[in-house]
């Protein structure tokens, strides 16, 4: 059968005991370990169609991978047909429309290396070996997403492989219901074998700042914190990060006069209320901020997330936040949304919530799989009590959850409307290793 396949493709087909079969199979989290009986490494548009259509033809599972960041590995199938966009990396940036064509499998770094050297950039995630694909798909947050939007919502076309091997353009004019369900509604709907991003200018200047505190002594000044958000420049990105300490500041992207300026008067009004016990204050080129954690979540870890949107952060939540027991490497993040975001109508895009204030996630990585049920269960007992605050979930945050995860990052009307789409589009589920969105048939 492998024969067969090869013969249909330009890229390689592997199979078990082939060279770079176990490279090819290994994602980012390395809890997944799954073993495809067929990884295709696409080359072309032509290869994507070839794979579809015979997976479908042979009933094979299909998994779709770009950067294989996603936690639960999906992009993965046991037994089923990888189809590995890695080796259509290209980005090819077009300064004068600001405007850069993506091939479905590059990722983050590529992107924000190509469009920089023109001064140019739009919004990715804060890590650089992140796909463009399953980041975009989902939405899409970064540095860039107060002023310009999320990642899916800079996407002008979507080059597509629809589930019976056809190739679509999706864009305001062309399969525009696709089009919505494409920014925001992840893999379920065919393989983008192509994104075209509006692009912005971008002189890349970063600067990124942290108060620290000890955890026990950080109530006061992340609340103000908090009430600094709703009116924070939109250059400015909000963060916490819950550690060893908490740390509370800010990423700015944007002029660096006006950054300084801003960080300045916010330190104060942190200080004013307590003292930090460190303070990290650093300028910054935009690469070198987009590449600062890329050590840090390398791959190789086991590792697991629980993450809410919180539409507002009350006195409440903020204590459940800080209540965390400081057990073993369990750290979580807060994000501020706002701005550009929330400009965005709710009905134009897939893409829910966002009206999001702040995005939470507690993340978790370990080496030894005896570790797995403990490490697991750490990170859901911190996220636990904070899901009542929570009005929502990041669809590229969840893990295991099922369709009680879809209801969180998706309301009961834009559920509709995706399923909807996907009925018109992949009736028969073949997208189906993913958070996924069942068509009519088969929720009968
Ligand atoms: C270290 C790290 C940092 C992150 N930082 C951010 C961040 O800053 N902002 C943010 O918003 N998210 C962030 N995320 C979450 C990230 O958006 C998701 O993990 C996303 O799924 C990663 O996409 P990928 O292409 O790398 O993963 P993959 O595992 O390759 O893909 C995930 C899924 O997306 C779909 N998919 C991928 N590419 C395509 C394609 N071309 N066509 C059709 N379907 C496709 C498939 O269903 C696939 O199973 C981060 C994740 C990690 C691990």
């Amino acid at each position: 059968m492998s024969t067969k396949l090869q013969a249909l493709v330009n890229g390689r087909v592997l199979e078990r005991g082939d060279e770079g079969y176990d490279a090819a199979r290994s994602v980012w989290n390395a809890m997944v370990d799954r073993r495809p009986r067929f990884i295709v490494q696409c080359r072309a548009t032509s290869d994507v169609i070839a794979a579809v259509r015979f997976a479908t033809e042979h009933a094979l599972e299909i998994g779709v991978r770009c950067g294989g960041h996603g936690i639960v590995g999906h992009a993965v199938p046991d037994d089923g047909l990888m189809i590995d966009l890695r080796p259509m990396h290209d980005v090819h940036v077009d300064a004068e429309r600001r405007r850069a064509h993506v091939q479905g499998g590059a990722l983050l770094g590529a992107l924000d290396l190509a469009a920089q050297s023109h001064g140019l950039a739009t919004t990715a995630g804060n890590v650089s070996h992140t796909g463009v694909g399953g980041l975009t798909l989902g939405g899409g947050m970064g540095w860039l997403a107060r002023q310009h939007g999320l990642a899916c919502d800079n996407v002008v076309a979507f080059e597509v492989v629809t589930a019976a091997g056809e190739v679509l353009r999706a864009s305001a004019e062309s399969h525009p219901d696709l089009y919505w369900a494409l920014r925001g509604g992840g893999g379920n709907f065919g393989v983008v074998t192509e994104f075209e991003f509006a692009l912005h200018s971008e002189p890349g200047n970063a600067i990124s700042a942290e108060l620290h505190y000890p955890p026990h002594g950080a109530r006061d000044a992340m609340r103000r914190w908090r009430d600094l958000a709703p009116d924070a420049p939109r250059q400015a990105t909000m963060t916490a990060i819950l550690g060893e300490t908490v740390s509370l500041g800010l990423v700015w992207v944007g002029n660096p006069e006006r950054g300084a300026g801003y960080i300045d008067d916010m330190a104060a009004a942190l200080s004013a209320v307590s003292e930090p016990i460190a303070r990290d204050i650093a300028p910054l080129s935009y690469l070198d901020l987009q590449t600062r954690d890329d050590d840090i979540e390398g791959h190789a870890w086991r590792r697991y997330w629980k993450g809410h949107y919180f539409a507002e952060l009350g006195d409440d939540a903020i204590d459940a936040v800080l209540a965390r027991d400081g057990d073993g490497p369990l750290n979580a993040e807060i994000q501020a949304y706002g701005g550009a975001i929330a400009d965005v109508g709710d009905a134009e895009t897939a893409f829910s919530h966002r009206e999001t204030a702040f995005e939470f996630v507690a993340a978790t990585k370990w080496t030894d799989p005896a570790d797995d049920d403990q490490r697991v269960a750490a990170a859901r007992a911190y996220a636990a009590p904070l899901a009542p605050f929570a009005s929502g979930a990041y669809v590229n945050a969840l893990t295991d959850e099922g369709d009680a995860g879809l209801t969180r990052a998706y309301t009961e009307h834009k559920l509709a409307r995706l399923i909807a789409v996907k009925d018109a589009y992949d009736p028969a589920n073949v997208f189906h290793l993913n958070q996924n969105i069942r068509p009519t048939v088969s929720r009968a």
